[in-house]
C-alpha cells in the first residue's frame, strides 16, 4: 500500500523524479539530496512501510540482500574506502522521513564525516539487568 501525502511513496513510484540509481519490483535507490558523503544512497520500498517495525520480515530479507549488492556495486564505481548501512526509527532515534529507508554511506578517508555515539560505562550489575529483560 501507498500512502498519499508521503513523499517516499511518490518517489520510489516514480512518481516524483530523483536520481534513481537502482530499481527491482520492490525496491528503488535513489540519491540522498543532502548527502554525508559523494555517494549517499537511500533504498525505498516501494510500498508505506513507516519503520523496521512496520516492515514485513520478506522484506527485511530482500532489503539486506540488496543492501549488500548495491554496497559491493558502490564500492567498486565509487573508489570508497568504507560503508556505512544505517537506519533510524523515529524521531528520537534521528528519522525525519517516516517512509522506511536504509542509508548507504560511501566511506573515504579523511572525509569527516561521523557516525557516531557517546560510549557510556554500565556496571556490570546494570549490563546483567538489561540482558536478564532480554532474554527472559
Ligand atoms: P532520516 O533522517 O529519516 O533517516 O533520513 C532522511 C534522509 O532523506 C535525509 O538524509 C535527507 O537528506 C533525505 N531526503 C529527505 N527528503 C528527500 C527528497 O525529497 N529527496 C531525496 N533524494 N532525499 C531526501
Ligand atoms: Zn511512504
Amino acid at each position: 500500500m501507498k500512502k498519499d501525502d508521503c513523499i517516499f511513496c511518490k518517489i520510489a513510484n516514480g512518481e516524483i523524479p530523483t536520481n534513481s540509481i537502482y530499481e527491482d519490483e520492490r525496491f528503488r535507490v535513489i540519491l540522498d539530496m543532502s548527502p554525508a558523503t559523494k555517494g549517499h544512497a537511500l533504498i525505498l520500498p516501494k510500498e508505506h512501510f513507516a519503520n523496521i517495525y512496520e516492515l514485513p520480515e520478506d522484506w527485511a530479507a530482500d532489503v539486506m540482500v540488496l543492501a549488500k549488492k548495491m554496497a559491493t556495486m558502490m564500492t567498486e564505481k565509487l573508489g570508497c574506502d568504507g560503508f556505512n548501512l544505517v537506519q533510524n526509527n523515529n524521531e528520537c532515534a534521528g528519522q525525519t522521513v517516516f517512509h522506511f529507508h536504509y542509508h548507504l554511506i560511501p566511506r573515504y578517508i579523511g572525509d569527516n564525516q561521523k557516525i557516531q555515539w557517546n560510549p557510556t560505562s554500565p556496571t556490570a550489575d546494570e549490563l546483567k539487568e538489561v540482558h536478564s529483560i532480554l532474554t527472559k
